[in-house]
Protein backbone atom coordinates (compact mmCIF):
# COMPACT_ATOMS: atom_id res chain seq x y z
CA UNK A 1 0.00 0.00 0.00
CA UNK A 2 2.77 1.88 0.70
CA UNK A 3 4.07 1.61 -3.17
CA UNK A 4 3.17 4.31 -5.35
CA UNK A 5 1.71 1.89 -7.71
CA UNK A 6 -0.64 0.39 -5.48
CA UNK A 7 -3.90 0.00 -5.94
CA UNK A 8 -6.77 2.47 -4.66
CA UNK A 9 -6.53 2.04 -0.98
CA UNK A 10 -9.43 1.16 1.34
CA UNK A 11 -10.60 3.27 3.69
CA UNK A 12 -11.72 2.30 7.49
CA UNK A 13 -13.60 4.97 9.15
CA UNK A 14 -13.09 4.55 13.47
CA UNK A 15 -16.18 6.53 15.21
CA UNK A 16 -18.78 7.99 12.75
CA UNK A 17 -20.23 10.68 14.29
CA UNK A 18 -20.29 14.44 13.32
CA UNK A 19 -16.99 13.93 12.18
CA UNK A 20 -16.34 9.70 10.99
CA UNK A 21 -20.29 9.95 9.49
CA UNK A 22 -19.28 12.82 7.52
CA UNK A 23 -15.67 11.74 6.42
CA UNK A 24 -16.83 7.87 5.64
CA UNK A 25 -18.93 9.23 2.91
CA UNK A 26 -16.84 11.97 1.68
CA UNK A 27 -14.56 9.21 1.16
CA UNK A 28 -16.70 7.18 -0.78
CA UNK A 29 -17.65 10.48 -2.70
CA UNK A 30 -14.42 10.60 -3.80
CA UNK A 31 -14.55 6.88 -5.86
CA UNK A 32 -12.86 5.10 -2.26
CA UNK A 33 -14.41 2.04 -1.11
CA UNK A 34 -14.78 2.79 2.62
CA UNK A 35 -16.18 1.04 5.81
CA UNK A 36 -17.31 3.20 8.98
CA UNK A 37 -16.79 1.89 12.55
CA UNK A 38 -18.57 2.34 15.64
CA UNK A 39 -19.13 0.47 18.84
CA UNK A 40 -22.82 2.15 18.78
CA UNK A 41 -24.90 0.00 17.00
CA UNK A 42 -28.00 1.85 16.65
CA UNK A 43 -25.77 4.43 15.09
CA UNK A 44 -24.43 1.90 12.40
CA UNK A 45 -27.63 0.43 11.93
CA UNK A 46 -29.28 3.74 11.30
CA UNK A 47 -26.33 4.56 8.75
CA UNK A 48 -26.44 1.29 7.01
CA UNK A 49 -30.14 1.94 6.39
CA UNK A 50 -29.62 5.70 5.18
CA UNK A 51 -30.39 7.76 7.91
CA UNK A 52 -27.92 10.54 9.24
CA UNK A 53 -28.26 10.21 13.29
CA UNK A 54 -28.12 14.14 13.63
CA UNK A 55 -28.99 17.02 11.29
CA UNK A 56 -26.06 17.91 8.79
CA UNK A 57 -26.99 20.24 5.16
CA UNK A 58 -26.75 17.85 2.47
CA UNK A 59 -25.31 14.49 4.80
CA UNK A 60 -28.30 12.47 4.32
CA UNK A 61 -28.66 13.02 -0.04
CA UNK A 62 -24.93 12.02 -0.36
CA UNK A 63 -25.01 8.78 2.23
CA UNK A 64 -27.58 7.39 0.19
CA UNK A 65 -25.98 8.09 -3.13
CA UNK A 66 -23.03 6.57 -2.02
CA UNK A 67 -24.69 3.47 0.01
CA UNK A 68 -26.39 2.95 -3.63
CA UNK A 69 -23.15 2.68 -5.28
CA UNK A 70 -22.04 -0.38 -2.98
CA UNK A 71 -18.64 1.53 -1.99
CA UNK A 72 -19.79 2.31 1.72
CA UNK A 73 -20.75 0.52 4.31
CA UNK A 74 -20.91 0.23 8.08
CA UNK A 75 -20.54 -1.97 10.79
CA UNK A 76 -19.36 -2.93 14.45
CA UNK A 77 -17.05 -5.41 13.72
CA UNK A 78 -13.89 -3.64 14.69
CA UNK A 79 -11.90 -6.55 13.47
CA UNK A 80 -13.32 -7.67 9.88
CA UNK A 81 -13.29 -3.70 8.67
CA UNK A 82 -9.49 -3.44 9.97
CA UNK A 83 -8.06 -6.59 8.54
CA UNK A 84 -10.35 -5.39 4.88
CA UNK A 85 -8.86 -1.64 4.83
CA UNK A 86 -5.18 -0.23 4.29
CA UNK A 87 -6.13 3.31 5.53
CA UNK A 88 -7.86 4.00 8.86
CA UNK A 89 -9.09 7.09 10.11
CA UNK A 90 -9.38 7.46 13.96
CA UNK A 91 -12.63 10.14 14.36
CA UNK A 92 -13.75 8.92 17.50
CA UNK A 93 -14.49 11.95 20.43
CA UNK A 94 -12.10 13.10 22.66
CA UNK A 95 -14.49 15.07 25.33
CA UNK A 96 -13.30 17.05 28.02
CA UNK A 97 -12.93 14.79 31.33
CA UNK A 98 -15.54 14.70 34.03
CA UNK A 99 -13.17 16.22 37.20
CA UNK A 100 -10.78 18.52 35.10
CA UNK A 101 -10.16 20.34 32.06
CA UNK A 102 -7.79 17.81 30.11
CA UNK A 103 -8.92 16.01 27.53
CA UNK A 104 -10.35 12.30 27.57
CA UNK A 105 -8.17 9.71 25.61
CA UNK A 106 -9.82 6.75 26.32
CA UNK A 107 -12.09 6.57 23.09
CA UNK A 108 -8.47 7.63 20.79
CA UNK A 109 -6.64 4.66 22.48
CA UNK A 110 -9.51 2.22 22.49
CA UNK A 111 -9.82 2.76 18.89
CA UNK A 112 -6.11 2.90 18.11
CA UNK A 113 -5.59 -0.40 20.32
CA UNK A 114 -8.25 -2.07 17.76
CA UNK A 115 -6.75 -1.31 14.74
CA UNK A 116 -3.28 -2.29 16.10
CA UNK A 117 -4.54 -6.09 17.37
CA UNK A 118 -6.18 -6.56 14.14
CA UNK A 119 -4.05 -5.27 11.36
CA UNK A 120 -3.41 -7.91 9.13
CA UNK A 121 -1.27 -6.18 6.02
CA UNK A 122 0.67 -3.02 5.83
CA UNK A 123 -1.64 0.09 6.83
CA UNK A 124 -1.51 3.46 7.41
CA UNK A 125 -3.65 4.81 10.58
CA UNK A 126 -4.40 8.58 10.33
CA UNK A 127 -5.69 10.21 13.41
CA UNK A 128 -8.22 12.86 12.97
CA UNK A 129 -9.82 13.96 16.23
CA UNK A 130 -8.57 16.55 17.98
CA UNK A 131 -5.83 15.57 20.23
CA UNK A 132 -3.30 17.13 22.56
CA UNK A 133 -0.13 17.56 21.68
CA UNK A 134 1.71 14.65 22.27
CA UNK A 135 -0.81 12.17 22.15
CA UNK A 136 0.19 10.81 18.71
CA UNK A 137 3.57 9.87 19.53
CA UNK A 138 2.07 8.27 22.42
CA UNK A 139 0.16 5.95 20.37
CA UNK A 140 2.78 5.27 17.94
CA UNK A 141 4.22 3.21 20.93
CA UNK A 142 0.77 1.84 21.30
CA UNK A 143 0.39 0.49 17.99
CA UNK A 144 4.57 -0.78 17.93
CA UNK A 145 3.55 -2.72 21.08
CA UNK A 146 0.27 -4.39 19.65
CA UNK A 147 0.60 -4.61 15.86
CA UNK A 148 2.04 -8.21 14.51
CA UNK A 149 5.46 -7.48 13.90
CA UNK A 150 5.50 -8.70 10.03
CA UNK A 151 3.46 -5.54 9.09
CA UNK A 152 4.30 -2.10 7.94
CA UNK A 153 2.20 0.44 9.66
CA UNK A 154 2.63 4.00 10.34
CA UNK A 155 0.54 6.58 11.87
CA UNK A 156 0.29 10.31 11.07
CA UNK A 157 -2.11 13.23 12.29
CA UNK A 158 -4.41 14.71 9.48
CA UNK A 159 -6.66 16.94 12.02
CA UNK A 160 -10.15 17.67 10.80
CA UNK A 161 -11.56 21.03 10.49
CA UNK A 162 -15.25 20.94 9.66
CA UNK A 163 -17.82 23.19 10.66
CA UNK A 164 -20.25 21.63 12.01
CA UNK A 165 -23.85 22.89 8.91
CA UNK A 166 -20.83 22.85 6.43
CA UNK A 167 -19.10 19.78 7.09
CA UNK A 168 -20.12 18.49 3.81
CA UNK A 169 -18.90 20.88 1.78
CA UNK A 170 -15.29 21.60 4.44
CA UNK A 171 -15.09 18.03 3.77
CA UNK A 172 -14.65 17.89 0.16
CA UNK A 173 -13.23 21.06 -0.30
CA UNK A 174 -10.97 21.57 2.91
CA UNK A 175 -9.53 24.82 3.19
CA UNK A 176 -6.00 23.31 3.64
CA UNK A 177 -4.98 19.44 4.56
CA UNK A 178 -2.32 19.14 7.13
CA UNK A 179 -0.47 16.06 7.24
CA UNK A 180 1.76 15.77 10.10
CA UNK A 181 4.40 13.05 11.04
CA UNK A 182 4.66 11.29 7.76
CA UNK A 183 7.32 9.83 5.64
CA UNK A 184 7.65 10.19 2.09
CA UNK A 185 5.65 7.12 1.44
CA UNK A 186 2.84 7.85 3.94
CA UNK A 187 2.48 11.34 2.72
CA UNK A 188 2.30 9.94 -0.93
CA UNK A 189 -0.31 7.12 0.27
CA UNK A 190 -2.31 10.47 1.69
CA UNK A 191 -2.18 12.72 -1.29
CA UNK A 192 -3.44 10.00 -3.32
CA UNK A 193 -6.59 9.24 -0.68
CA UNK A 194 -6.81 13.29 -1.16
CA UNK A 195 -6.11 13.85 -4.38
CA UNK A 196 -9.08 15.20 -5.73
CA UNK A 197 -9.44 18.05 -3.55
CA UNK A 198 -5.36 18.94 -3.87
CA UNK A 199 -6.07 19.07 -7.67
CA UNK A 200 -8.96 21.27 -6.80
CA UNK A 201 -6.39 23.52 -4.55
CA UNK A 202 -6.92 22.75 -1.35
CA UNK A 203 -2.85 23.51 0.05
CA UNK A 204 -0.94 20.72 1.63
CA UNK A 205 0.40 21.21 4.91
CA UNK A 206 3.26 18.64 5.86
CA UNK A 207 4.92 18.82 8.99
CA UNK A 208 5.98 17.11 12.44
CA UNK A 209 3.17 15.41 14.52
CA UNK A 210 3.50 18.06 17.43
CA UNK A 211 2.85 20.68 14.81
CA UNK A 212 -0.06 18.74 13.31
CA UNK A 213 -1.89 18.12 16.56
CA UNK A 214 -1.40 22.16 17.55
CA UNK A 215 -2.12 23.49 14.73
CA UNK A 216 -6.15 22.29 15.00
CA UNK A 217 -6.00 23.37 18.76
CA UNK A 218 -4.35 26.82 17.62
CA UNK A 219 -7.13 27.36 15.27
CA UNK A 220 -10.02 27.00 18.18
CA UNK A 221 -7.99 28.62 20.54
CA UNK A 222 -7.66 31.49 18.12
CA UNK A 223 -11.32 31.68 16.94
CA UNK A 224 -12.38 31.36 20.42
CA UNK A 225 -10.28 34.38 21.34
CA UNK A 226 -11.62 36.43 18.31
CA UNK A 227 -15.08 35.70 20.10
CA UNK A 228 -14.35 36.51 23.84
CA UNK A 229 -12.30 39.59 22.29
CA UNK A 230 -15.59 40.90 21.18
CA UNK A 231 -17.43 40.12 24.19
CA UNK A 232 -15.07 42.31 25.99
CA UNK A 233 -15.02 45.01 23.79
CA UNK A 234 -19.01 44.63 23.96
CA UNK A 235 -18.60 45.32 27.81
CA UNK A 236 -16.62 48.62 26.91
CA UNK A 237 -19.54 49.16 24.56
CA UNK A 238 -22.07 49.26 26.76
CA UNK A 239 -20.75 51.38 29.48
CA UNK A 240 -19.67 53.89 26.80
CA UNK A 241 -22.92 54.04 24.87
CA UNK A 242 -21.42 52.50 22.19
CA UNK A 243 -22.72 50.36 18.99
CA UNK A 244 -20.64 46.46 19.60
CA UNK A 245 -22.59 45.89 16.11
CA UNK A 246 -21.60 49.36 14.03
CA UNK A 247 -18.08 48.74 15.78
CA UNK A 248 -17.15 45.29 14.38
CA UNK A 249 -18.79 45.78 10.72
CA UNK A 250 -16.12 48.81 11.16
CA UNK A 251 -13.68 46.30 12.18
CA UNK A 252 -14.17 43.75 9.66
CA UNK A 253 -13.33 46.06 6.84
CA UNK A 254 -9.52 45.56 7.52
CA UNK A 255 -8.46 42.53 5.68
CA UNK A 256 -6.01 41.65 8.44
CA UNK A 257 -8.62 41.44 11.33
CA UNK A 258 -11.79 40.09 8.79
CA UNK A 259 -15.87 39.86 10.09
CA UNK A 260 -16.10 36.43 11.26
CA UNK A 261 -16.08 35.54 15.07
CA UNK A 262 -16.43 39.04 15.95
CA UNK A 263 -20.28 38.46 16.47
CA UNK A 264 -20.72 39.76 20.06
CA UNK A 265 -23.39 37.59 22.30
CA UNK A 266 -23.63 34.75 23.73
CA UNK A 267 -20.66 33.61 23.12
CA UNK A 268 -19.20 30.00 21.62
CA UNK A 269 -20.56 26.40 22.75
CA UNK A 270 -20.43 23.29 20.93
CA UNK A 271 -18.59 19.67 20.90
CA UNK A 272 -15.29 21.74 19.88
CA UNK A 273 -14.15 25.38 21.27
CA UNK A 274 -15.28 24.80 25.17
CA UNK A 275 -13.25 21.57 25.58
CA UNK A 276 -10.69 22.22 23.12
CA UNK A 277 -9.44 25.54 24.62
CA UNK A 278 -9.29 24.12 27.84
CA UNK A 279 -7.26 20.63 26.86
CA UNK A 280 -4.75 23.18 25.30
CA UNK A 281 -4.98 24.95 28.69
CA UNK A 282 -4.04 21.99 30.45
CA UNK A 283 -1.67 20.68 28.38
CA UNK A 284 -0.14 24.19 27.75
CA UNK A 285 0.53 24.26 31.50
CA UNK A 286 1.86 20.57 31.97
CA UNK A 287 4.41 21.64 29.60
CA UNK A 288 5.31 25.30 31.49
CA UNK A 289 3.72 26.97 28.67
CA UNK A 290 1.75 29.35 31.68
CA UNK A 291 1.18 32.21 29.50
CA UNK A 292 -1.03 30.31 27.16
CA UNK A 293 -2.66 28.91 29.58
CA UNK A 294 -3.47 32.52 31.44
CA UNK A 295 -4.63 33.54 27.58
CA UNK A 296 -7.09 31.19 27.23
CA UNK A 297 -8.13 31.24 30.83
CA UNK A 298 -9.76 34.58 30.13
CA UNK A 299 -11.03 33.67 27.37
CA UNK A 300 -13.16 31.04 28.62
CA UNK A 301 -14.13 33.19 32.08
CA UNK A 302 -15.26 36.12 29.29
CA UNK A 303 -16.89 33.38 27.33
CA UNK A 304 -18.97 31.80 30.44
CA UNK A 305 -19.73 35.75 31.83
CA UNK A 306 -21.67 35.78 28.76
CA UNK A 307 -24.35 33.79 29.97
CA UNK A 308 -24.59 35.02 33.12
CA UNK A 309 -24.91 38.37 31.55
CA UNK A 310 -27.87 37.00 29.32
CA UNK A 311 -29.47 35.65 33.04
CA UNK A 312 -28.96 39.18 34.24
CA UNK A 313 -30.90 40.60 31.08
CA UNK A 314 -33.44 38.12 31.95
CA UNK A 315 -33.87 38.82 35.23
CA UNK A 316 -34.37 42.63 34.70
CA UNK A 317 -36.50 42.29 32.06
CA UNK A 318 -38.60 40.71 34.67
CA UNK A 319 -38.22 43.18 37.35
CA UNK A 320 -35.57 41.08 39.28
CA UNK A 321 -37.04 37.63 39.39
CA UNK A 322 -38.15 34.92 37.22
CA UNK A 323 -39.88 33.16 39.31
CA UNK A 324 -43.18 31.82 37.81
CA UNK A 325 -42.26 34.13 34.83
CA UNK A 326 -42.77 32.84 31.66
CA UNK A 327 -39.60 32.80 29.46
CA UNK A 328 -39.75 31.99 25.97
CA UNK A 329 -36.46 30.75 24.45
CA UNK A 330 -35.77 30.74 20.74
CA UNK A 331 -32.61 28.59 19.89
CA UNK A 332 -31.33 25.38 21.30
CA UNK A 333 -28.26 24.51 19.30
CA UNK A 334 -25.25 26.27 19.94
CA UNK A 335 -25.15 27.28 16.56
CA UNK A 336 -27.64 27.34 13.55
CA UNK A 337 -27.75 24.61 11.10
CA UNK A 338 -26.91 22.02 13.12
CA UNK A 339 -29.14 20.35 16.22
CA UNK A 340 -25.97 19.90 18.14
CA UNK A 341 -26.33 20.79 21.64
CA UNK A 342 -23.38 19.82 23.39
CA UNK A 343 -22.22 22.53 25.77
CA UNK A 344 -24.88 24.80 24.52
CA UNK A 345 -25.11 28.55 25.90
CA UNK A 346 -28.48 28.44 24.46
CA UNK A 347 -29.67 25.45 26.68
CA UNK A 348 -27.16 26.92 29.44
CA UNK A 349 -29.58 30.14 30.16
CA UNK A 350 -32.32 28.20 29.49
CA UNK A 351 -31.82 25.66 32.26
CA UNK A 352 -30.26 28.46 34.75
CA UNK A 353 -33.61 30.24 34.52
CA UNK A 354 -35.63 27.41 34.71
CA UNK A 355 -33.65 26.75 38.24
CA UNK A 356 -34.78 30.39 39.17
CA UNK A 357 -38.23 29.15 38.75
CA UNK A 358 -39.23 30.50 35.26
CA UNK A 359 -41.31 28.69 32.80
CA UNK A 360 -39.10 27.81 30.01
CA UNK A 361 -40.35 26.90 27.11
CA UNK A 362 -37.59 26.04 24.34
CA UNK A 363 -38.39 26.22 20.33
CA UNK A 364 -34.93 25.82 17.82
CA UNK A 365 -36.35 24.53 14.20
CA UNK A 366 -33.73 21.44 14.96
CA UNK A 367 -32.63 20.72 17.93
CA UNK A 368 -36.01 19.95 19.73
CA UNK A 369 -35.03 16.16 19.90
CA UNK A 370 -31.29 16.84 21.49
CA UNK A 371 -32.14 19.55 23.27
CA UNK A 372 -34.97 17.58 25.12
CA UNK A 373 -33.08 14.62 25.68
CA UNK A 374 -30.56 16.54 27.56
CA UNK A 375 -32.58 19.23 29.22
CA UNK A 376 -35.83 16.76 29.82
CA UNK A 377 -37.66 19.17 32.50
CA UNK A 378 -38.14 22.38 30.62
CA UNK A 379 -40.97 22.92 28.29
CA UNK A 380 -40.56 22.46 24.52
CA UNK A 381 -42.46 24.02 21.94
CA UNK A 382 -42.96 22.62 18.00
CA UNK A 383 -42.92 26.44 16.77
CA UNK A 384 -41.54 30.22 17.83
CA UNK A 385 -44.95 30.79 18.29
CA UNK A 386 -45.83 28.26 21.01
CA UNK A 387 -42.48 29.63 22.53
CA UNK A 388 -43.48 33.41 23.08
CA UNK A 389 -47.24 32.58 23.74
CA UNK A 390 -48.04 34.68 27.07
CA UNK A 391 -44.47 35.07 27.05
CA UNK A 392 -42.74 37.74 29.88
CA UNK A 393 -39.62 37.87 28.25
CA UNK A 394 -38.51 36.76 24.82
CA UNK A 395 -34.78 35.01 24.51
CA UNK A 396 -33.02 35.12 20.93
CA UNK A 397 -30.04 32.20 22.03
CA UNK A 398 -29.49 30.88 18.47
CA UNK A 399 -29.53 33.43 15.44
CA UNK A 400 -31.57 30.68 13.05
CA UNK A 401 -33.02 32.74 9.66
CA UNK A 402 -36.21 31.87 11.31
CA UNK A 403 -35.75 34.29 14.68
CA UNK A 404 -33.80 36.81 12.73
CA UNK A 405 -36.55 36.91 9.51
CA UNK A 406 -39.43 37.06 11.97
CA UNK A 407 -42.35 39.10 12.09
CA UNK A 408 -41.81 41.23 15.31
CA UNK A 409 -45.09 42.90 15.23
CA UNK A 410 -47.03 39.47 15.01
CA UNK A 411 -45.16 37.92 17.66
CA UNK A 412 -45.42 40.91 20.27
CA UNK A 413 -49.42 40.14 19.87
CA UNK A 414 -48.62 36.81 21.12
CA UNK A 415 -46.62 37.71 24.58
CA UNK A 416 -48.05 38.81 27.92
CA UNK A 417 -44.86 41.96 27.81
CA UNK A 418 -43.15 42.36 24.88
CA UNK A 419 -39.98 42.23 26.02
CA UNK A 420 -36.94 40.61 23.48
CA UNK A 421 -33.11 39.78 24.46
CA UNK A 422 -31.43 39.73 20.83
CA UNK A 423 -27.87 37.35 22.38
CA UNK A 424 -26.54 36.73 19.17
CA UNK A 425 -26.74 40.91 18.08
CA UNK A 426 -28.71 39.58 14.96
CA UNK A 427 -32.18 41.55 15.13
CA UNK A 428 -32.46 44.93 14.24
CA UNK A 429 -33.50 46.94 17.21
CA UNK A 430 -35.50 49.49 15.37
CA UNK A 431 -37.36 47.11 13.44
CA UNK A 432 -38.62 45.30 16.89
CA UNK A 433 -38.93 48.71 19.41
CA UNK A 434 -40.90 50.15 16.52
CA UNK A 435 -43.69 47.12 16.45
CA UNK A 436 -43.87 47.61 20.35
CA UNK A 437 -40.96 45.53 21.87
CA UNK A 438 -38.68 46.44 24.61
CA UNK A 439 -35.42 45.45 22.91
CA UNK A 440 -31.84 44.32 25.00
CA UNK A 441 -28.65 43.23 23.22
CA UNK A 442 -24.89 42.59 24.32
CA UNK A 443 -22.96 45.62 24.04
CA UNK A 444 -25.72 47.97 22.94
CA UNK A 445 -27.11 50.35 25.55
CA UNK A 446 -30.54 49.71 27.03
CA UNK A 447 -33.43 51.15 24.88
P1 LIG B 1 -19.16 12.28 18.23
O1 LIG B 1 -19.34 12.08 19.65
O2 LIG B 1 -20.27 12.81 17.37
O3 LIG B 1 -18.67 10.94 17.55
C1 LIG B 1 -17.73 10.08 18.11
C2 LIG B 1 -18.13 8.66 17.73
O4 LIG B 1 -17.09 7.75 18.08
C3 LIG B 1 -19.38 8.15 18.45
O5 LIG B 1 -20.33 7.73 17.48
C4 LIG B 1 -18.88 6.99 19.29
O6 LIG B 1 -19.83 5.95 19.44
C5 LIG B 1 -17.69 6.53 18.48
N1 LIG B 1 -16.71 5.71 19.21
C6 LIG B 1 -16.25 5.85 20.48
N2 LIG B 1 -15.32 4.91 20.74
C7 LIG B 1 -15.16 4.19 19.62
C8 LIG B 1 -14.32 3.10 19.26
N3 LIG B 1 -13.42 2.59 20.11
N4 LIG B 1 -14.42 2.59 18.01
C9 LIG B 1 -15.31 3.10 17.12
N5 LIG B 1 -16.12 4.15 17.40
C10 LIG B 1 -16.04 4.68 18.63
O7 LIG B 1 -17.90 13.29 18.08
P2 LIG B 1 -17.49 14.23 16.85
O8 LIG B 1 -18.13 15.56 16.99
O9 LIG B 1 -17.63 13.47 15.58
O10 LIG B 1 -15.94 14.44 17.17
C11 LIG B 1 -14.99 13.43 16.99
C12 LIG B 1 -13.60 14.06 17.03
O11 LIG B 1 -13.48 14.98 15.95
C13 LIG B 1 -13.32 14.87 18.29
O12 LIG B 1 -11.97 14.74 18.61
C14 LIG B 1 -13.62 16.28 17.86
O13 LIG B 1 -12.93 17.23 18.64
C15 LIG B 1 -13.12 16.26 16.44
N6 LIG B 1 -13.71 17.24 15.54
C16 LIG B 1 -15.06 17.43 15.55
C17 LIG B 1 -15.61 18.37 14.70
C18 LIG B 1 -17.09 18.66 14.75
O14 LIG B 1 -17.50 19.70 14.19
N7 LIG B 1 -17.92 17.85 15.35
C19 LIG B 1 -14.79 19.10 13.83
C20 LIG B 1 -13.42 18.85 13.82
C21 LIG B 1 -12.89 17.91 14.69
Amino acid sequence: IFDADAPTPRISVLGTGYLGATHAVAMAQLGMEVVGVDTDPNKVAALQAGKVPFYEPGLPELLEEQLATGRLRFTTDVAEAVAWADVHFVCVGTPQTKTSHAADLRFVEAATTAIAENLSHDALIVGKSTVPVGTGARLRSLVASKARKDVRVELVWNPEFLREGKAVADTLHPDRIVMGGTTPESEALLRRVYATPIAEGSPVVVCDLPTAELVKVSANAFLATKISFINAIASVCEAADADVTVLADALGHDVRIGRQFLDAGLGFGGGCLPKDIRALMHRANELGAHQASALLQQVDEINMGQRGRVIELALEACGGSVLNRRVGVLGAAFKPHTDDVRDSPALNVAAALHLRGAQVTVYDPQAGDTARASFPTLGYATSADEAVEGADVVLVLTEWDEFVGAEPARLASLTQNANVIDARGKLDPQRWQQAGWSFRGLGRTAA
